[in-house]
């Protein structure tokens, strides 16, 4: 089975070389082999693999990489289609007066729609 690949050039991730310092962590947590290290040196081999899960910068003890952890790309570019004001979970903000949903929650003090 090939790489799994998700929609092209919107991933967030981030890489300051001139912060790493080589210690190869990001690459023993990334599930998808995004990242590559050769001779001390870090690069972002396969963007476009990257599920944005923030492993890597969560475990980077030199704030070297960042990315925009959420449910991923696919959310953000729907929810900007439909003209929705985006949010990094699983939930999509409603206006009030349009929202007849039932199974709506309470995100930091916003009235929401779950899947
Ligand atoms: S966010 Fe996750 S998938 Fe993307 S590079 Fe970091 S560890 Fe890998
Ligand atoms: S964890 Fe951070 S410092 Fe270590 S190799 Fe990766 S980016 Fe560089």
């Amino acid at each position: 089975m090939g790489q799994l690949v998700y929609i092209k050039d919107v991933v967030t991730l981030k890489l300051d070389q001139e912060k790493c310092t080589g210690c190869g962590i990001c690459l023993l947590v990334c599930p998808h082999a995004v990242l590559s290290l050769t001779n001390g040196s870090v690069k972002i081999e396969n963007r476009d693999a990257c599920m944005e899960c923030g492993a890597c910068a969560q475990n980077c003890p030199s704030d070297a990489v960042t990315v925009n952890a959420g449910v991923g790309c696919a959310a953000a570019i729907i929810n900007a289609a439909l003209g929705r004001e985006g949010d990094s979970c699983c939930c999509v903000i409603e206006p009030k007066e349009t929202s007849n949903n039932a199974d709506t929650c309470s995100k930091g003090g916003k009235e929401v729609s779950c899947c």
